[in-house]
């Protein structure tokens, strides 16, 4: 065999599988066809690499199998990673709920991956195409720019599908279908909203404004910001609910549900009552927004023409404004992908395929997606850990 573990991909996941794997002293070559490892640590966190959520825990995470992500994130969870970045000297911040970024840059955390696969013998080879994957007695057999390479043990870690222009190919899914494996269907998550006809002509007519938003798809609710943008909606709001999504549904918008408004409105009404709905509204959206809502609510005239179950009903619909997606922006931008290898063909604790030994699947090519906020990564890094650690021994 010329390796003990050979992985396609040198993304978050595959790093961090070799670097693991490679301390235990296995032979480890990291296969990638980029030209550079890590791409999208490098893009991610505006650059600043949120990698990883203080709080992440099982339920920051969709799967069919809620429960599979469990064993590896308790067995390498975020203060390891941690303890990772402080061992290289990388300073952080909490930026808000939880999540942790680099000080500096998220190019840190691509050289501190590479360090720690040095440190560990592995071999990285780029500008590679990977082809005629086989089964081969005792392990794998395999073309890296068509040369044959041999292995006892295969690491599939090539991510989705989003962001076709940074490398990603759907490969990992081809490897799963040639071994017959099951595919939970895919889909672009943590994506913007696109809209169309009369009310992308309004949302546009906002665009570039954001506001405090409670966003509900299904039963499912995310209090965080909202951006109108010329193409629908986007903001850490909204791509986290794209991820709980139906085709076809309508999602609900409640604008600023800390604020009491009613009461706000109503005060506002007992000194100012003479003013107009849209200045009213204007002490708390942006000018344009309030412009829209006053049109949207048909709340035309002045504050002191609004009885009190006027307001109520007003704001009653501030907290639930519909409006039915034509779709997303799709693989273009969205920042993962929902779905992927079904969990009930891979152990939970190695990430090995239970049909095929020595076959691992880790990182986003498999059916289990994080929320927004440094939970991909996580996932990333604590499915690395479980596999490097098991491809490693035997
Ligand atoms: C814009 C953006 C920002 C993000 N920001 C964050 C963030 O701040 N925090 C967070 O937690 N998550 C973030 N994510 C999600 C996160 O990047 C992914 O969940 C994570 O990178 C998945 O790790 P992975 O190793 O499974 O896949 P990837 O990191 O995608 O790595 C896969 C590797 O496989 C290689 N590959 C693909 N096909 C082939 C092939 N055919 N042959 C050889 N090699 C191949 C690719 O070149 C790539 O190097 C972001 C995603 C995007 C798109």
């Amino acid at each position: 065999m010329d390796y003990d573990v050979i992985i396609i991909g040198a993304g978050a996941a595959g790093m961090m599988a070799a670097a693991t794997a490679g301390r235990f002293g296995a032979r480890i070559l990291v296969l990638d066809h980029a030209k550079s490892a890590g791409d999208k640590i490098r893009i991610s966190g505006g650059g600043r690499c949120n990698f990883t959520n203080m709080y992440a825990g099982p339920d920051n995470f969709l799967s069919q199998n809620p429960h599979f992500c469990k064993s590896a994130l308790s067995r390498f969870g975020p203060w390891d990673f941690v303890e990772m970045v402080d061992r290289h000297g990388i300073t952080w911040h909490e930026k808000t709920l939880g999540q942790l970024f680099c000080d500096n840059s998220a190019k840190d955390i691509i050289a501190m991956l590479l360090a720690e696969m040095k440190t560990a013998n592995v071999a990285l080879q780029l500008n590679t195409r990977v082809s005629n994957i086989r089964r081969h007695k005792d392990g794998f057999q395999l073309h890296a720019n068509e040369r044959p390479l041999t292995c006892r043990k295969l690491v599939v870690a090539c991510g989705g599908k989003s962001i076709p222009k940074m490398g990603a190919t759907g490969y990992g899914y081809e490897i799963a279908e040639q071994f017959d494996l099951n595919i939970i269907p895919t889909r672009a998550g943590l994506v913007p909203f696109t809209f169309q006809g009369a009310l992308l002509e309004k949302l546009k007519s906002i665009a570039g404004l954001a506001v405090p938003s409670r966003i509900t798809a299904g039963t499912t609710s995310f209090d965080e910001a909202l951006l109108f943008t010329h193409r629908g909606l986007s903001g850490p709001a909204v791509l986290q609910t794209s991820s709980y999504w139906t085709e076809g549904e309508p999602i609900s918008l409640s604008l600023l549900p800390d604020l009491d408004l009613a009461a706000e409105l109503k005060n506002q009404r007992q000194t100012k009552g003479g003013i107009g709905m849209t200045r009213a509204l204007s002490e708390y959206f942006p000018k344009r927004l309030a412009t829209l809502l006053t049109e949207e609510l048909h709340c035309s005239g002045n504050l002191a023409d609004h009885s009190d179950v006027a307001i109520d009903a007003l704001v009653s619909q501030l907290r639930n404004w519909a409006m039915t997606p034509s779709g997303t922006e799709g693989y273009r931008t969205a920042e993962v992908t929902l779905g992927g290898v079904d969990t009930n063909t891979l152990s939970s604790k190695t990430m090995e395929v239970k049909s095929v030994p020595g076959l691992y699947f880790i990182g986003e090519v498999v059916d289990v997606t994080g929320w927004l906020g440094g939970f991909n990564f996580q996932w990333a890094w604590a499915s690395g850990v479980a596999c490097g650690t098991a491809a490693a021994s035997n």
